[in-house]
């Protein structure tokens, strides 16, 4: 069997291997790879049906990816976030700690496009150490995520060095591993490396499947071996134009994460991220994918649908109109459309106890 190095080894980095393969004029997307690198390995390019299928528009570069001027290299306010260098902390008890700069693929619609792969994302034994300094020195961390880049295209002796230093911090409670490698490289999900990965729990890992036709026998062998290692499997969907937009593919997406073991954990609305504009629905369109999923299939097929807020603001939960205040009720609907009402509870109630008393 090829070893998973083997096979990003032989991964396609440049558009001229297009044109052999596909027949398509690589000369304009020359440009594109300059300013944001390319790499999708054989595994990956093998799920591409078609050009310019779901697959295709996540892996291959558009000459779309530089005509755009929407907004901003970092609307998430990451940098200014950072304490110390490729470490975010926007939210008080937990922290996103980037611990490699590269990926298996790269991912025409990353959020972090601005750094990954490139020369301005500089990790280094030096900023591992001061991330794991930084979190020892601040207690109320107690949820720490490693992230990227892909955490797991760090060999197996780097990534244990880190989880064992964060191990012997006591105010850790848990460790999160972000990783799309169950996704596009499930090669990597070894027997070594989920032996290691058990060693270090509380651990949950959230992966990042797109579409359907992601889930194969091979990712699903993937995320098997990670939850028989005892590794709740969480995932988080970009929502794409073109991608998974149709709430037919979301349903099916999410089914079928559920068949192979992996919760749903969030649908992000796409960031305001310069160069991926040509992905973006309007946040009708998202709201319109969780109405054909809530109460149409299992709850557990739900996730929370989320806009990460421009500015660092952090994710904030979007849901439809289910809800209306009316006075002492509550006017509901539920997923067919139909009306109910709630008679709320008096909220000026007397304290249980002295109703208690009372009742004696
Ligand atoms: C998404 C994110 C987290 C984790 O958020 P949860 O809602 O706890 O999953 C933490 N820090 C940063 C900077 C993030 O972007
Ligand atoms: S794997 Fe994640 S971090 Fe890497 S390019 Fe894809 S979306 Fe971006």
């Amino acid at each position: 069997m090829e070893t998973w190095q083997k096979i990003l080894q032989a991964s396609v980095t440049s558009p001229g291997a297009l044109l052999r393969r596909y027949g398509i004029d690589p000369a304009p997307l020359e440009a594109v790879v300059e300013r944001y690198p390319m790499r999708v390995n054989p595994y990956y390019l093998g799920l591409i049906h078609a050009v310019g299928d779901p697959i295709w528009r996540q892996a291959i570069p558009s000459a779309l990816e530089i005509e755009d001027h929407v907004c901003c290299a970092d609307p998430l306010a990451e940098e200014e976030q950072s304490p110390v260098a490729n470490l975010v902390h926007r939210y008080p008890d937990r922290v996103l700690f980037m611990v490699c700069s590269e990926c298996a693929m790269y991912c025409r619609f990353c959020t972090r496009k601005r750094k990954v792969g490139g020369e301005h994302m500089r990790v280094t034994r030096e900023t591992i150490a001061a991330g794991i300094d930084y979190i020892r020195a601040n207690p109320q961390i107690r949820d720490v995520i490693l992230s990227g880049g892909d955490p797991l295209l760090l060999g197996d002796e780097n990534l244990e060095e880190i989880l064992e230093q964060l191990r012997r911090i006591p105010s850790v409670e848990i460790i999160r591993i972000g990783s799309r490698v169950p996704v596009v490289l499930p090669q990597r999900i070894t027997t070594n490396l989920v032996r290691l990965l058990r060693r270090y729990h509380p651990l949950y890992l959230n992966t990042h499947f797109n579409h359907p036709d992601e889930i194969t026998p091979t990712s699903a062998k993937a995320c098997a071996r990670l939850a028989d290692a005892g590794i709740p499997l969480g995932n988080q969907t970009v929502l794409m134009r073109g991608i998974n937009d149709d709430p037919r593919v979301m349903k099916r997406l999410m089914q079928k994460l559920l068949a192979i073991r992996v919760r749903p954990y969030y649908i992000y609305q796409a960031d305001l991220v310069q160069g991926t504009e040509h992905f973006r629905t309007t946040v009708e369109e998202g709201l319109e994918v969780i109405k054909a999923l809530r109460g149409h299939t299992s709850g557990l097929a739900v996730p929370a649908y989320v806009i990460d807020a421009p500015g660092g603001g952090g994710k904030i939960p979007l849901l439809p109109d289910y809800l209306q205040q009316l006075g002492d009720t509550v006017l509901l609907k539920n997923y067919r459309g139909d009306s109910y009402t709630y008679r709320n509870a008096q909220p000026d109630m007397e304290p249980l106890e002295d109703a208690m008393v009372r009742a004696v």
